[in-house]
């Protein structure tokens, strides 16, 4: 896909704001829906699924998510990243808004995903 506008760029922090607020909410009713389908109880089982922004694990970016077996819905997801632009980092100094969460290989970002869900 082409890069996005950038005459549109001013209304992407509030277009994400809004994404992430509508996201949040969907997933609440997600657990809340889990758990009335599941008598009430919170043990949910859920199949974990990873997706990445490029193929065979050299992703910087990628995304494990959590859906319950009972809804089909998902619950939660875990966003990871290994990109950084911190002009610091060689120093392994890092800016206070830092978006990396993750140092490692691409493949064990997966697994770190699951384990931050889980
Ligand atoms: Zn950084």
């Amino acid at each position: 896909m082409p890069p996005p506008i950038t005459k549109h760029a001013s209304y992407d922090s509030i277009l994400a704001s809004a994404a992430k607020e509508v996201t949040k909410g969907s997933m609440v009713n997600a657990v809340n829906e889990a758990v009335e389908t599941n008598d009430n109880c919170r043990d949910i089982s859920v199949a974990l699924d990873d997706t990445w922004q490029k193929r065979d694990h050299t992703s910087l970016n990628g995304v494990v998510s959590a859906t319950s077996i009972d809804t089909c819905k998902i619950i939660v997801v875990a966003l990871m990243s290994k990109f950084c632009h911190c002009s610091g980092k060689l120093k392994n100094k890092y800016d206070a808004d830092c978006q990396a969460n993750f140092i490692g290989s691409s493949g064990a970002m997966a697994v770190a995903g699951a384990k931050q869900i889980i």
